[in-house]
């Protein structure tokens, strides 16, 4: 038998956690339960340290914004 290896995905349509197949990432894959398309993609981990690095980039504006404003006697 040969070995497989999944990756759960949420289905955008439904909701639900769908088990993929690895080797169907980046192919359109069928929701077995709404039937509805979506894309393999087993990114939520990366979207999530996406959007962290988002935050800590606006957190280092704000902070060089702050410490401008601190310098500025006025
Ligand atoms: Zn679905």
């Amino acid at each position: 038998m040969p070995r497989s290896s999944y990756f759960y995905q949420t289905c955008p349509t439904c909701g639900r956690s769908l088990q993929v197949r690895v080797e169907y990432l980046g192919r359109e894959v069928i929701c077995r339960h709404c039937r509805g398309r979506l894309v393999a993609s087993d990114a939520d981990e990366v979207d999530a340290s996406a959007c962290d690095s988002e935050i800590l980039e606006r957190a280092n504006h704000l902070l060089s914004t702050a410490e401008v404003q601190v310098r500025n006697p006025g």
